[in-house]
């Protein structure tokens, strides 16, 4: 692609992606595809162009990972060092005969062996599986053996904790690799420990010729129903991790780049390690978890420019207040980014007020492995919308009622499926052992992603709800997000969940659960306050009919609220799978 739409990334601070249309336009995989090296002897290898590349060139000696551990001291890692260790670590799974194809799990914080260990797994062409670390035992054993996990590499405390009582039940387990405290030594019946492994493993290796479609990575994610998913995904896929990073999250080789997610979770692995490695910038990981003062103190210290978080962090800096952001120089910061969830209006409008510059919402979800709906650095962001499509994807909005035919929706702002064409690299490849299930989820070449949304007539999209979340009231569709975040506007609400309610007569009527700010308490009063001011934003059909007030809101860990558990909750039924619930 020869365009001016996409710039070098050399040429500064410049946005990458300059003209979305002409960008839009002119994209194809194949230019992509060349933004790349390739194996020196044929074939991709997400490993050699996140780490060996760039220790082979000019970034060698650049620091690729900048790792702050709880009490903020850092480390660092330069791409040559990460070069190193990861054939280390590749070399050690060589020697232990554990070979390509071979699932390799990881169970720790953000801690610099987690990363070691998916890269070095990579490189001997295994497949790299993360798991949360606040997962309890039955859901690591679930997952384990639905992912028929060979290597597990967790740390002496997490073992003791969560592992060793299902030990026994991982019949396909064959080495536990432990991380021991402060580096020391770890001596643990059926353990190997990773520091005495790692001393002895040889320096050099060479990647051997990886497929593009070799699988790399597996992710679980869940369903409405049934066992967790794993999401299979390629090598391939950094295609699309390289080129998001550059166009979407607009890294530049100077870049102080800030992804708070952990890699137990998709965007913890595409944004978390890959695609900054890829792009040469220099992330930072900080293992601590989510403290007001330390999250602008890092932004601050650490000179970050380019940070990706997530909507409940956002609302809980903007709940923590306006004052404590004045004592940080935050100069440095030049974009921000946001995914997981829905990002109401007004973290946009609050972002731009109190930073200088607004939270660019994207959408991607645990099966599409990289972002394929942003607002870019170049271009108007609409608060609440989560902008236009990546160059390279087809999205659209389909009608999705009848069985297995699905109908295009042209005209702009009518609520359908997100739907995107079935052709881009980080496409996962399937569910693991589960055929019917990924085939369910594709009709007439397009993927269907369970969400619903709108498409405006400037072509930016609109989230609603998932799919199996929608309320249905009086014959009309309405999307629970929409009614959260007019709730969240509300100066006394900190959270909102809303959810369904049956009815005999409308089919289902809205109900708000909200939990409140500090300095709020509930009363028949402020209720009825509520319920007017959303009656009076929302119109009648679509405010809640019914408030009711909670001390906080079940979350899954990685942040969502789980409107479905208000609903069995309210309906009285059996909660079902909690594994991802929040501990409160
Ligand atoms: P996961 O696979 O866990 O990453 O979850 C993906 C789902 O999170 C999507 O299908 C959406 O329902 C939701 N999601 C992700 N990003 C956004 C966003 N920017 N706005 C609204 N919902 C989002």
């Amino acid at each position: 692609m020869s365009s001016e739409a996409i710039k070098k990334m050399s040429l500064g601070p410049e946005p990458n992606l300059v003209d979305y249309d002409n960008a839009y336009r002119e994209f194809t995989w194949g230019w992509a595809r060349d933004q790349l090296d390739g194996l020196p002897g044929g074939g991709l290898n997400i490993a050699h162009e996140a780490v060996d590349r760039h220790a082979l060139g000019n970034r060698a000696k650049h620091v690729a990972m900048r790792f702050l551990n709880k009490n903020g001291e850092p480390t660092e890692h330069t791409f040559e060092d990460l070069r190193d260790k990861t054939n280390k670590f590749a070399n050690l799974l060589r020697a232990l005969g554990v070979v390509k194809g071979e699932r390799v799990f990881a169970l720790a914080g953000r801690i610099p062996e987690l990363y070691i260990a998916a890269l070095g797994t990579l490189k001997n062409q295994c497949v790299f599986c993360p798991l949360f670390s606040a997962f309890g035992p039955d859901p690591i054993k679930m997952r384990a053996n639905i992912g028929g996990a060979k290597v597990l590499l967790t740390t002496t405390q997490l073992y003791e904790r969560k592992v060793a009582q299902i030990r026994n039940s991982l019949p396909l387990l064959k080495h536990v690799l432990l991380i021991g405290e402060n580096g020391e030594k770890t001596n643990v019946p059926g353990t190997l420990d990773l520091y005495e492994l790692m001393e002895t493993a040889g320096l050099e290796f060479s990647i051997g010729t990886t497929d593009e479609e070799d699988v790399a990575l597996l992710h679980f994610t869940s369903g409405t129903t049934g066992i967790p998913k794993g999401a299979v995904h390629v090598h391939q896929a950094v295609i699309a991790h390289h080129v998001t990073g550059k166009l979407a999250l607009d890294l530049h080789p100077e870049d102080v780049f800030w992804c708070t997610a952990d890699p137990g979770w998709v965007t913890g692995t595409s944004y978390g390690i890959i695609a900054p490695l890829t792009n040469g910038v220099t992330s930072i990981i900080d293992e601590a978890e989510f403290d007001a003062e330390r999250w602008y103190r890092t932004l601050q210290d650490e000179k970050v420019s380019v940070w990706y978080t997530a909507p409940t962090a956002i609302r809980m800096l903007m709940k923590a207040g306006d004052e404590i952001i004045k004592k940080y120089d935050l100069s440095n910061l030049r974009f921000m980014a946001s995914v997981g969830e829905p990002l109401n209006p007004e973290a946009v409008v609050w972002s731009e007020k109190v930073f200088g510059i607004p939270f660019h919402d994207n959408w991607w979800q645990t099966e599409t492995g990289g972002i394929m709906i942003a607002n870019f650095a170049s271009m108007k962001v609409k608060p609440g919308s989560m902008g236009k499509p990546l160059p390279g994807i087809t999205a659209t909005i389909v009608r999705n009622d009848e069985d297995r035919i699905i109908e295009e929706i042209k005209e702009p702002n009518v609520q359908g499926e997100l739907a995107l064409r079935a052709d881009f690299p980080s496409l996962f490849r399937g569910y693991l052992n589960e055929p019917e299930r990924y085939n369910n989820c594709f009709r007439s070449g397009f993927y269907l992603t369970g969400d619903l949304a709108k498409r405006d007539a400037d072509g930016y999209y609109w989230f609603v709800g998932r799919k199996d979340d929608v309320i249905k009231t009086s014959g009309h569709l309405i999307g629970p997000f929409e009614v959260e975040s007019i709730l969240l506007e509300h100066k006394a609400v900190a959270e909102a969940g809303v959810i369904g309610k049956p009815d005999p007569i409308a089919m289902e009527v809205v109900k708000a659960f909200v939990s409140l700010k500090g300095g709020f308490e509930p009363s028949e009063e402020l209720r009825r306050e509520l319920l007017g001011h959303a009656r009076k934003r929302l119109g009648a059909v679509v405010a809640p009919k019914e408030i009711e007030f909670l001390p906080s809101l079940p979350r899954t860990r990685s942040g969502k609220i789980m409107r479905r558990l208000l609903k069995a909750r309210e309906l009285g039924l059996p909660e079902g799978d909690v594994s991802t619930l929040e501990a409160c």
